[in-house]
């Protein structure tokens, strides 16, 4: 067993994996060393931050602490000693570890345009990743008239949804031909284009930045087809790079992430890697749910619980987190290949469905605008069951009978596998089980399971379930 467990990191995987440990039995001493000056805060409830619909107090990660764990915001380690077994922080300690730990995440990438220092970026001219930067958004935006958001990404475009909700003329640029071109294929782009018109956000499209201008009373971007675009603020969403700058310059062997193994083991055996800085099988995640599994697995790893735990990726869902706008995107949706490929568009009504289905499987789908479906589809794509031979009824968000009913409908007949909480990785049999083990109230089972606790969407369908057993239970009494 490991007595010493040192995390670089304090953020939603480093936090996560100190309250895994914490929870697993064992004498440890586990220190937590956050270069952000802030406790633990849920960093994808930075959106909702941006639209005013929550305060600071909501983003706080309420994870356990106490006996044995040591959680030190506002102290960055400025390298590793491998051969020492010791980590230096930036006042000059040197703390030493039995098993060390890299949950560095990523950082926002600044574009190399003329005008933009990523070491001194302008007042007006702001990156999206960190509390802080939501904090600066938010000082420039109040007072703001208009916006621009460069990126049309899934992240720029929750910010651009988050400052037209504030008011400001919004406008998002985007390099490339239709928007979130990495989950979608262009009709979606084109559709989901139009609702965001809709609500407030100009788009424009297939235009790189050629350079920024800013100064104390605004910012100027300049386009490659001659145009100048002028605001009070500018948010830069041009995707993330893993920060690997510890890992590199202590020698560990360094991708595009930190490399580990099924055990998130790096290169040194004494040393692990979670979360966006991490890399596995080749791939970087980018994503909360892997975070959080790779965190419980690396903690039944350390501490013997379960030595032969090994982290296995599952099946990605993505889904922007923006009022107005319900999106969900899963596998190669926007590819060709073998296969039926069905889709349906209204774009007059926000409306697009796209299911590529291969061996009567979901390999891929996006689902834009209301579909009552999309429960379903996420957990057909998600278990790889057999897709229903109506598969109009999962296009166009008709009503299903039987084993394919959308879990909203009626939790009585999802499967006890289905999972409800993507980002916890919980399912509806674990929610019931922790109902029955005396949780009554939606807090309670969340409190108990954790579902609910990643980017909220699910929380409709547990309190849909905890509904269903109340009256279940209420049935039962009254028998
Ligand atoms: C606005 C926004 C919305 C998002 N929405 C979603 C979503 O809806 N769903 C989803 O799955 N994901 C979403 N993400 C991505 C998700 O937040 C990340 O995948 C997740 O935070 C990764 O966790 P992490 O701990 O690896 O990295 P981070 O949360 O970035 O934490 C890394 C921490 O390590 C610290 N650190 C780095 N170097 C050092 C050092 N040398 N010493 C000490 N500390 C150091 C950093 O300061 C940081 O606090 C979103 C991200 C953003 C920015």
């Amino acid at each position: 067993m490991t007595a010493r467990v040192v995390i670089v990191g304090n953020g939603m995987a480093g936090a996560r994996l100190a309250a895994e440990l914490h929870a697993r039995e064992g004498d440890r001493k586990v220190t937590v060393l956050g270069a952000e000056p802030h406790r633990a805060y849920n960093r994808i409830m930075l959106s909702t931050l941006l639209t005013g619909r929550i305060a600071e107090p909501d983003v706080e990660l309420t994870e356990a602490a106490g006996h044995g764990i040591d959680r030190r915001p506002g102290v960055p380690v400025t390298a590793v000693d491998r051969s020492a077994r010791e980590v230096r922080t930036g006042d000059g300690e040197r703390i030493s570890y039995d098993h060390l730990v890299l949950a560095t995440g990523a950082r926002a990438v600044v574009p190399p345009l003329p005008g933009l220092d990523p070491t001194d970026l302008p007042q007006r001219v702001v990156p999206f990743r960190t509390l802080d930067d939501c904090r600066r958004i938010l000082a420039v935006a109040d007072g703001a008239r208009s916006a621009i958001v460069l990126g049309g990404g899934l992240l720029g475009l929750e910010a651009a949804r988050g400052l037209a909700t504030r008011g400001l003329a919004t406008t998002v640029v985007h390099h490339t031909g239709h928007l979130m071109e990495r989950q979608l294929d262009p009709a979606a782009g084109a559709v989901l284009a139009g609702t965001l018109a809709g609500l407030g956000v100009t788009i424009q499209l297939a235009v790189p930045a050629t350079g920024v201008v800013a100064d104390d009373t605004g910012v100027r971007l300049d386009l490659a087809d001659g145009r100048s675009l002028h605001a009070d603020l500018l948010v830069l969403s041009c995707g993330v790079r893993p920060d690997t700058a510890l890992a590199q310059a202590a020698g560990l062997t360094v991708r595009r992430g930190v490399v580990v193994d099924d055990r998130l083991r790096t290169s040194d055996r004494s040393v692990s890697a979670i979360g966006d800085c991490a890399e596995h099988d080749g791939a970087l995640t980018g994503l909360v749910a892997p975070a959080w599994a790779q965190a419980r697995v690396l903690a039944d790893v350390l501490t013997g619980t379960d030595p032969l735990a090994r982290y296995r990726p599952r099946p990605v869902v993505t889904r922007l987190k923006a009022a107005g706008i319900d999106l969900a995107a899963m596998g190669d949706a926007a590819g060709g290949g073998p296969g039926e490929e069905l889709t349906f568009a209204d774009p007059a009504r926000g409306t697009y469905a796209r299911l590529r289905i291969r061996d009567e499987r979901l390999i891929g789908a996006i689902l834009l605008g209301d579909n009552p479906a999309v429960g379903t589809v996420i957990q057909l794509f998600d278990r790889g069951h057999p897709v229903p031979a109506d598969r109009r009824a999962l296009l166009l968000g008709r009503a299903l009978g039987g084993a394919g009913a959308a879990p909203s409908a009626s939790p009585a007949l999802m499967p006890d596998a289905a999972v409800v909480c993507q980002c916890n990785t919980v399912t509806k049999g674990a929610l019931v089980r922790c109902w029955r083990s005396g949780a009554r109230t939606v807090d309670a089972v969340v409190a108990g399971t954790r579902a609910g606790t990643g980017c909220g969407g699910c929380r409709d369908a547990v309190g849909g379930i905890v509904d269903w057993l109340s009256e279940a239970e209420s049935v039962e009494v009254t028998r």
